[in-house]
């Protein structure tokens, strides 16, 4: 199970992993400290710290540790600029493996610059922006 769906069994692996800041974080020379390099640790002591994880279940659980562990607090969350904000759910809206394929091909007309996920990308389809529209922002992008 991931532990994302029992809060308090990712609290506690947040505090496990606590354990092992005197070996993660080092002092600088300018007198500060900074966490090391995960690409330089040994993997053993890595997995130890943070076993690896589907990656979209580290966001989930990031989303759920900003949001003070409360999963409806993260369902709501309206901060759209986040980068995290549309896989918060642990899930990614773009993969088609979900039977979202529209979504997809709109995702890769962006990355080849036909512009950020256009819907006008999508034929036969209208679905809007999804953006709700501003009093005043006509004309606005
Ligand atoms: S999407 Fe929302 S809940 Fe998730 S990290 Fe960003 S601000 Fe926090």
């Amino acid at each position: 199970m991931a532990r994302w769906k029992n809060p308090s069994l990712l609290e506690n692996e947040r505090e496990r992993r606590r354990q092992y800041q005197g070996r993660l974080v080092q002092k600088l020379p300018d007198g500060g400290t900074g966490g090391v390099d995960p690409r330089d640790l040994d993997r053993a002591l890595l997995e130890q710290v943070h076993p690896p994880a589907p990656i979209l279940d580290v966001v989930r659980e990031k989303c759920l540790d900003c949001s003070g562990y409360q999963p409806g607090e993260v369902d709501r969350c309206t901060a759209i600029a986040c980068s995290l904000w549309p896989y918060r759910f642990g899930t990614n809206p773009f993969s088609n493996r979900k039977g979202n394929a529209e979504a997809l091909i709109r995702a890769r007309g962006a990355k080849q610059g036909k512009g950020p996920l256009a819907d006008e990308d999508a034929p036969g389809e209208d679905h809007g922006s999804g953006a709700p529209a501003l009093p005043g922002a006509e004309g606005t992008p």
